[in-house]
């Protein structure tokens, strides 16, 4: 009996533990949905209407199983099932030759992706609506509709012309990235062989401004570091940057040094965290994978480089889905985004840091793979003992804010140049 008594006494620390454990994962995951469901969630950036473009047949209002390659990484109701609250679809253009053809080209392609967008909120209006204002968001919150917000990634199909981006100013479009992954005719990107302007064009500066006076957010994802420097020199109002990490943890030309992210702070802007692998770490893979790609490399750059017709890049996508699948990529984590995430906040403070996901343009981590998964971020967030106000901010609260201090800006046309 004694025996017993003390195995009993000794167990009993670790019976404790065990109890304690249960109840702290319990209640993980119910401070989880409760705090993920009453606060505005906002990616900033999913690459769906390029997706739709490519492939018209996909229906956004029904549901789509996760994982599965047709079934993308977004739809309305995946959305609604990972409590996200708002998105930013990009409006994105392959970048092509600048002549005046190539940048007419760039602009219907444009044009017919804000309208395709439109016309899925028109189609489901019971589940979504277009969202023009951070009200317009908080206000939509409250029905339980999606937002659908409008943004556009390259300047390209801006053209030469400033009256061209009035036209998407006032057909939605609430960001414009400046670039994409060649230098453009507003300025140097930070993935071409090499920088033409030194920054920004002189065109550039005046999209700058305009965005400025119109209240559209300017976008520094995918810019140069030169043409950071004069974008953060010469806007009147914050700035985004769309879906970009850090530098600190992955040094790739895409993320943010330290001393951009502290320029940003200082510029009162936010930079969304993209979990997208190639931002986030870098990993080993297997050798058949790195053979398949280096086959397929010529039609990748072709790709990359928008030298494809659409036709062409759909054939180039359906290759590389294939290598996907039989060769799958070894990823990095939820865990090793929000790495990048803690460390922005450590150099920029909790006021400056967000979500952009790049879902159905290269997103997904082992964790968070599309928007069902979205609570995954929160439970990350509360486990490494964020506040729920903390969270508020990062999901969407300081995204917001910039937005609204964009308009302020252009509504106090005294200050403008
Ligand atoms: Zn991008």
């Amino acid at each position: 009996m004694k025996d017993i008594l003390k195995i009993y006494i000794l167990l009993m620390p670790m019976i404790l533990l065990a109890l304690n454990g249960c109840t702290l994962s319990k209640s993980l995951s119910e401070r989880t949905s409760e705090i993920h469901d009453q606060i505005l969630t906002v990616d900033t950036h999913i690459d769906w209407p390029m997706r739709q473009f490519l492939n018209p047949d996909f229906n956004p209002g029904v549901r789509h199983a996760p994982g599965q390659r047709e079934s993308g990484q977004w739809d309305l109701i995946r959305m609604k099932e990972g409590g996200l609250d708002a998105v930013f679809m990009s409006i994105f253009t392959p970048q092509k030759k600048r002549t005046d053809e190539g940048h007419a080209t760039a602009k219907e392609v444009a044009l017919k992706q804000i309208e395709l967008t439109k016309k899925m909120v028109a189609y489901n209006p019971d589940l979504a609506e277009i969202a023009l204002t951070p009200e317009d968001a908080y206000r939509l919150e409250k029905t339980r509709k999606r937002a659908i917000f409008i943004g556009m990634e390259n300047g390209y199909p801006i053209a030469k012309d400033l009256r061209n981006l009035q036209l998407f100013f006032n057909l939605g479009v609430r960001y414009i990235t400046i670039t994409h992954s060649k230098n453009n005719q507003l300025g140097d990107s930070s993935t071409d062989e090499q920088p033409e302007w030194g920054g920004l064009s002189p065109f550039g500066e005046k999209v700058v401004q305009e965005m400025n006076r119109l209240g559209m957010m300017v976008d520094i994802s995918h810019v140069h570091d030169e043409t950071f420097w004069d974008v953060i020199k010469l806007t009147k109002a914050p700035v985004i940057a769309s879906h970009s990490s850090a530098r600190m943890f992955h040094d790739v030309p895409h993320n943010m040094s330290d001393e951009m992210l502290k320029a940003i702070a200082k510029n009162g802007g936010v930079v969304q965290v993209a979990l997208l692998d190639d931002f986030i770490k870098e990993m080993e893979q297997t050798q058949e994978r790195a053979t398949a790609l280096e086959e397929l490399k010529e039609e990748t750059f072709a790709l990359l480089h928008g030298e494809l017709s659409q036709a062409e890049h759909k054939k180039v996508m359906e290759k590389m889905h294939k290598i996907d699948e039989k060769h799958p990529k070894n990823r990095p984590t939820l865990a090793d985004a929000i790495d990048h995430l803690d460390h922005m906040v450590q150099v920029m403070g909790i006021d400056h840091v967000g979500i952009g996901s790049d879902f159905d343009g290269g997103g997904g981590l082992v964790g968070i793979d599309d928007v069902s998964e979205m609570p995954n971020i929160t439970r990350e967030l509360l486990a490494r003992g964020y506040t729920a106000d903390e969270i508020r901010k990062l999901w969407g609260g300081n995204l917001m804010r910039v937005f609204n201090q964009v308009i302020k800006v252009a509504e106090e046309p005294q200050k403008q140049n």
